[in-house]
Formats: structure tokens, sequence, C-alpha cells
């Protein structure tokens, strides 16, 4: 994301160089605008040889089928974030299992770096409906998950996964 003023004062942001990163700065109050990747938790919820999988309903990817999840709260641990996502996107009440891996992406529509935390769980309760982010929800056989899957990271858990299955 750019930002043109700074958020303390509210005077324009200039750009220097501190630490070796370019950085933005203001001049007026000293305030300097640390960016990180924003954290994401995302899971995959398997059953028996089967994966469930969201159609996103909004832009980037829209269309594409994505693993549920989503941005992180401040402060908000990413199991907790993680077992939250899942029951507002699809309506189900998850057992998280293990930490799977940890990804680098981009989120395309606004530039922002993310860093995506992804775990296994298994369905606890609830009842499975699509929500505001996802338009549908479908349980893929894990030997044959669809192309059309939005985001690198996605893709990347998604070998981690059928690969440790293939193992199994
Ligand atoms: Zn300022």
């Amino acid at each position: 994301m750019k930002y043109s003023f700074c958020p303390k004062c509210g005077n324009r942001l200039g750009v220097q160089l501190i630490d070796q990163h370019e950085r933005l700065t203001c001049s007026d109050c000293g305030f300097v605008f640390y960016q990180n990747s924003k954290p994401c938790a995302g899971v995959l919820v398997v059953d028996q040889n089967k994966l469930l999988l969201i159609r996103r309903a909004i832009e980037p990817f829209k269309g594409y089928w994505d693993i549920p999840g989503g941005f992180l709260e401040p402060g908000e641990h990413p199991e907790i974030g993680a077992v939250r996502e899942i029951l507002e996107e699809t309506g189900l009440q998850v057992q998280l299992g293990e930490l799977l891996g940890i990804f680098m992406d981009v989120y395309e529509t606004t530039g922002d770096p993310t860093l995506n935390i992804f775990y296994t769980a298994t369905v606890a309760g609830g009842e499975a409906r699509a929500g505001s982010d996802a338009a549908h929800l479908h349980w893929f056989d894990l030997d044959a998950l669809p192309h059309q899957i939005a985001f690198k990271s996605a893709h990347k858990v998604l070998a981690l996964l059928r690969n440790g299955h293939k193992q199994t």
C-alpha cells in the first residue's frame, strides 16, 4: 500500500534510507512508517482424502478456488484467527492439526506483501455454508484438485500437502 500523509501529524511523507531500506518518514514530527508483511492464516480442512476449498466471490482472483482463511486482526494469534476465519467463511467449526508451513506472497489488489501461515484441520462441528467472501464451497479429492487456484502461496502449500499425503 502506498501512503502519502503522516498518520501522526498529517504532513506529507517523504522517503529516507534507514537500515538499508527505503522508508516513508515525516520530516515534521519524525515519524518513521515501518511496514511489514501482512499476516494471514489459511486452513487445509481435510476429511478422509478430501480437501475443502472455496470459490472466491471477490477480487483478487474472483472465481478462482482458494484455501479458506484470511488476514489476522491486530494482536490475534494465528491459531485463533484461523479458526475464526473458517467459521466466518464456511460455517464450520474446526479442530486445528499441525502447522504445515509459512509462505510469502502478495495480495494483488493492494500490492501488500503477505505472510501466510497454513494449518491442517478436521471438521469438529457446524454446518457448511458459503460466507461473504466465498461464493461456493466444495470438497475436492486430493488427487483431483482444480487447476484455477488463487495465490502462489496456496499452490505451494497444496503441493506440500499432496507430497506429504503420498508419503504416508
Ligand atoms: Zn508527522
